[in-house]
């Protein structure tokens, strides 16, 4: 087997460091003090500087992961977005290329045949079993109001599509507001269908026949707006309370 000798002088040059001085370090022998190009200093075998282990003070490795990063970060805004980001970037330009709507109805009609079944200005979508309009369109499901939103502010809602109306298929755009979750839920017109004693929005006989109780939520507390001897005289109260507490309420 061959042995190597490597020698090492002040001056010379391995990659980005200069050999200044031999390191007067106690049991750390071979060492040398370097002056990298970059204006750091720092102590290298010298071994790391003939088989190339270390070629800078670190400001390679630095620089080098810098630009990897750049690279990447590239390389990820040219990726297809995906999942939601995918849904949101359906455009109002590619909707109105594909898609005619008529404002006094809410409804869409397309523009080009779409299957054999499907063709120009046929209706687009179909009710779904919750009452919501559908439409499928380049792979993704959309609710009819979303997409009217959309074409005529060329934008996507910023939080939910309310039917002010409380008809879910009522897609005509001045039906439509864009809503926070809270004000859509205080549009409510009808009892729910488990509300079996009146069925009656906010009136309650809480178990005692003949007894109509007024009650309404908001800001997250229950109040009691009292006890009533028909069920339509507590109601009144509730609407009435209801126009002045809920904000979202278009009773
Ligand atoms: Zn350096």
């Amino acid at each position: 087997m061959k042995s190597v000798t490597y020698t090492t002088n002040p001056g010379d040059r391995f990659n980005r460091l200069v050999v200044i001085e031999k390191a007067d370090l106690p049991r750390l022998k071979g060492r040398w003090h370097c002056l990298c190009d970059c204006g750091a200093r720092s102590i290298v075998h010298y071994w790391q500087l003939h088989t190339g282990g270390t070629k800078s003070c670190g400001c390679l490795t630095r620089e080098r992961a810098a630009r990897d990063s750049q690279r990447r970060a590239a390389a990820e805004l040219l990726l297809p977005p995906t999942g939601e980001a995918r849904r949101r970037s359906f455009s109002a330009e590619r909707l109105r290329a594909l898609l005619v709507l008529d404002d006094s109805t809410g409804i869409f009609r397309w523009r080009v045949d779409r299957s054999i079944k499907t063709r120009a200005g046929d209706v687009a979508g179909t009710r779904a079993r919750n009452g919501r309009h559908l439409i499928k369109v380049d792979s993704f499901v959309y609710t009819r109001a979303n997409l009217v939103w959309l074409y005529v502010t060329g934008a996507w809602p910023k939080h939910e599509i309310d039917h002010i109306n409380s008809v879910r298929d009522d897609d005509r755009f001045s039906n439509l507001r864009d809503v926070d979750r809270t004000t859509n839920q205080q549009n409510m017109r009808s009892a729910f269908r488990n509300n079996k004693s009146t069925g009656l929005l906010g009136v309650s006989t809480e178990g005692r026949p003949g007894k109509f109780f007024a009650r309404i939520r908001a800001n997250g507390k229950s109040f009691r707006l009292g006890c009533y001897s028909t069920a339509e005289e507590a109601h009144q109260v509730y609407v009435d309370a209801k126009r002045r507490l809920h904000k979202g309420c278009t009773l």
